[in-house]
């Protein structure tokens, strides 16, 4: 089955970049200092918003489809975080598009059959189209993701999913899947390459919404793509530049100055959220909560159904009720409002994206919203 990606993981690989990619310094030092300009006496600190369309003629970039220096230092950033060279994409799903679509003609795609909904609504339209066949799978169980590479010409991995947060053993699950020759991807977005950065374990490319934690703020539409493979590499910026699904210099612009507070933001909402974690598991308005250990995510079910988590989204003061997540104020929402949403996800369920403020004023909102769910015995 033909495969555009560009070449056989079955042969011994001589393209990827060594582990010297990683950076040396820690991610918090990297996230302040990378993709700044160089030195020179009244260089600026930080890099400008150019708006250009076109270049002078004889350069290495000629063209705004092409590149663009505001792009290239938000890309130098992100880069050095996960260990690899990344490109900047309009939007998350842009990135998640060009990426499958290196898939080629009827190629078989393994996924978490939780990722991200705009991602498997992307996948099931392409099969629908017989662009590709796609095989969901539960991440959770690697012995079935591991029987499913068979013929698969790319995994598509997203852990902790959305909003299940499940986790997948990327290492184990890299491995075989190089074994059977395809390629791996990870949608790093709610991890982030603060807490994990998986091209260290050997995957692929790293898909990012920079939406989310990397720009931080809920003000920016943006999207990323991260690999150590040089030939990879080449062909996403081909890609980019064919489809056309470049980034906005404000957006990539403002995402770096997200960038710069990255490691601040994700400590603080992690710290918050597994604070929270702790007090919700003992709320009895609240039958479940799952929270994979690490990052800001929260899921929690409400006991008295999918009216009780309609309910409480619509009582809380600080808590926003909004979709999307990773800025620094924390929002929520009940999932199955979206028509979209599997049915495997429980109908009660509330995804929440922990923020920044502060946890004791968090948890009293919360606390209060909750305290009018409890049916009286
Ligand atoms: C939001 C999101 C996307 C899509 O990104 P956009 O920037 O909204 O296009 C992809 N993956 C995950 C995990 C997301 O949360």
């Amino acid at each position: 089955m033909g495969t555009d990606f560009p070449r056989d993981l079955t042969e011994t690989d001589a393209t990827s970049a060594s582990a010297d990619a990683a950076p040396a310094l820690h991610p918090s030092t990297v996230a302040v200092t990378a993709g700044r300009p160089a030195a020179a006496p009244d260089a600026p600190l930080n890099t400008p918003i150019t708006m250009a369309s076109t270049y002078r003629a004889g350069g290495d970039v000629e063209y705004g489809r092409f590149g663009n220096p505001t792009w290239s230092a938000f890309e130098d950033a992100l880069g050095q975080l996960e260990g690899g060279r990344a490109l900047a994409f309009s939007s998350g799903l842009a990135a998640v598009s060009t990426v499958l679509d290196l898939v080629g003609q009827g190629g078989k795609v393994v996924a978490a059959r939780h990722s991200y909904n705009g991602t498997v609504m992307q996948m099931a339209d392409m099969e629908a189209r017989g662009r590709l066949t796609c095989v969901l799978v539960d991440i959770t169980d690697t012995e079935a993701v591991v029987a499913a590479c068979e013929d698969a010409v790319l995994v598509w991995l997203e852990s902790p999913t959305n909003p299940a947060l499940e986790v997948a053993d990327i290492p184990a699950i890299t491995a075989a899947a190089h074994e059977a020759g395809a390629y791996v991807v990870v949608d790093n977005t709610f991890a982030t390459p603060v807490l994990q950065r998986p091209l260290e374990d050997d995957v692929d490319i790293v898909v990012h919404s920079a939406t989310k934690y990397l720009s931080g703020h809920s003000d920016v539409l943006l999207g990323a793509v991260v690999t150590r493979d040089e030939e990879l590499f080449s062909v996403l910026k081909g890609r980019r530049e064919l489809m056309g699904a470049v980034p906005g210099t404000f957006e990539t612009w403002l995402a770096l100055r997200g960038l710069r507070t990255l490691h601040l933001r994700v400590e603080r909402a992690q710290s918050n959220a597994a604070e929270l974690v702790r007090r919700l598991g003992e709320h009895p308005a609240i039958s479940e909560v799952r929270y994979p250990g690490f990052g800001a995510i929260v899921s929690i079910v409400l006991s008295e159904g999918a009216m009780a988590a309609d309910l409480l989204t619509r009582k809380t003061k600080i808590w926003v009720h909004a979709t999307s997540l990773g800025g620094v104020e924390s929002t929520f929402e009940r999932r199955r409002r979206w028509k979209t949403e599997p049915a495997t996800i429980p109908d009660a369920l509330v995804r929440m994206s922990v923020g920044i403020e502060d946890v004791e004023d968090l948890w009293n909102d919360l606390r209060t919203a909750l305290d009018q769910l409890v049916l009286p015995a």
